[in-house]
């Protein structure tokens, strides 16, 4: 049997970061830099107000003073501010040339004509500078970071439409068994719903990816590679549940054995331990091959797809172990890595659900942690450091 750790070395050799493409901003959330995104101007480009109120020369307040004009954000025809005078300036608007600080509205009376200010004020108050936030030619984000929200507006706020970028890869899920029906439709004698085209899609999309659900095809080979022919224009990868195991009816490894650029290999895992991956077609499309079992099917995507999606992200693949006291014993098959569902808690305990089989989905889908034995591990006793992973 071949370890979990080669079996995610050759994934990783195999995989490659997507080529960059330049993006229209509105595109590009989810996906990662691949350039560093420079400021042109200084931000703010000029001194502004901070606040509502009043600007003005420091020393000539507290006092009354004649308003002689209202700036606006946006104003760019300003009057100077000379001694003894005031202009009403709003949030965001340039400050006139010869004032040296704002008066918040709060601090007078709200004059339109003259303004009585109650009260001192520092020089400088409620400015905001020009390049206080950004210098021009500083840069803002680094190429390999990922575009969330908050960065997407640091782009636009730079002043860039387009931007040269990984983009998400995009992922076509296909479930394989003759005896999986689409949830919503009836269920006859010896069939389930499939669930697996739904939890991996997801988990894709959780990943940072684009997830494409393609369905079920049954259990005929031809059909599983004329639906891959058809995805393969499109996929930067491609994920299959079923039809990998010693059975009869394993129609991924009837279909995809002969071409030879698909290995199924029995790794030293528990639950999960049928798998296969490569590569298909002229651009080498990566395959994963997963077992049918949910629970399977789920913690081999946490296991090998997602590192696998990453890097073709461009992002690193190694994340920092996280660990937890289990709250009960635990037993584990000798030679083979075990991945038990489980709660993990913010005390920094983990408790093992109920309910440990492959096929239990409804325990999976109560746990949000895999807690990790050892392959030369098989009794843990409660109360144990171990390695959890949270999913
Ligand atoms: P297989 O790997 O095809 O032998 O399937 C192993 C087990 O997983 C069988 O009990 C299947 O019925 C079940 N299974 C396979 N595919 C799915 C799916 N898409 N959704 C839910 N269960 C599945
Ligand atoms: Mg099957």
């Amino acid at each position: 049997m071949r370890s979990v750790d080669a079996h995610l070395a050759e994934i990783l050799a195999t995989v490659r970061p997507l080529a960059p493409l330049e993006l229209e901003l509105e595109r590009a959330l989810g996906t990662t830099l691949a350039e560093d995104v420079s400021s042109p101007v200084p931000l703010p480009p000029f001194d502004n107000s901070a606040m509502d109120g009043y600007a003005v020369r420091a020393e000539d307040v507290p006092g009354t003073l004649p308003v002689i004009d209202d700036v606006a954000a946006g104003s760019d025809e300003l009057r100077a501010v000379g001694p003894g005078h005031a202009v009403r300036i709003m949030t965001g608007a340039p400050m006139p040339a010869g004032a040296d600080s704002v008066v918040p509205v709060e601090w007078t009376d709200g004059g339109t004509v003259s303004v009585r200010i109650n009260r001192d004020v520092p020089v400088g108050n409620a400015i905001r500078r020009a390049g206080e936030d950004v210098q021009a030619g500083e840069v803002v984000l680094k190429a390999g970071t990922v575009i969330g929200p908050a960065q997407l507006g640091i782009i636009a706020g730079v002043g860039r439409r387009r931007v040269w970028v990984r983009p998400q890869p995009r992922v076509v899920v296909i479930s394989t068994g003759a005896e999986l029906v689409e949830p919503g439709a009836p269920l006859n004698r010896g069939q389930i719903w499939d669930s697996n085209s739904f939890t991996l899609t997801a988990a894709v999309r959780e990943a940072g990816a684009e997830g494409f659900r393609a369905g079920s095809v049954g259990d005929d080979p031809a059909v599983l590679l004329d639906q891959l022919d058809t995805h393969l224009v499109r996929a930067d990868a491609i994920i299959t549940s079923g039809g990998v195991s010693m059975g009869a009816y394993e129609p991924v490894k009837e279909a995809l054995s002969p071409l030879g650029t698909v290995r199924f290999e029995k790794v030293a895992m528990q639950p999960g331990m049928p798998q296969g991956f490569g590569v298909l077609g002229d651009d080498r499309v990566p395959i994963f091959a997963l077992p049918g079992n949910p629970v399977s099917s789920f913690v081999s995507f946490m296991l090998f797809v997602r590192p696998a999606l990453d890097k073709m992200r461009g992002l690193p693949t190694e994340t920092a172990p996280v660990t937890a006291y289990v709250t009960a014993a635990l037993r584990s098959p000798s030679g083979r890595r075990s991945y038990l569902r489980g709660v993990l808690s913010s005390d920094g305990t983990v408790a093992p659900v109920h309910g440990q089989g492959s096929h239990q989905l409804a325990a999976l889908a109560s746990a949000n942690a895999l807690i990790v034995v050892p392959e030369d591990v098989t009794e843990v006793p409660g109360g144990s450091e171990v390695e959890v992973i949270r999913i």
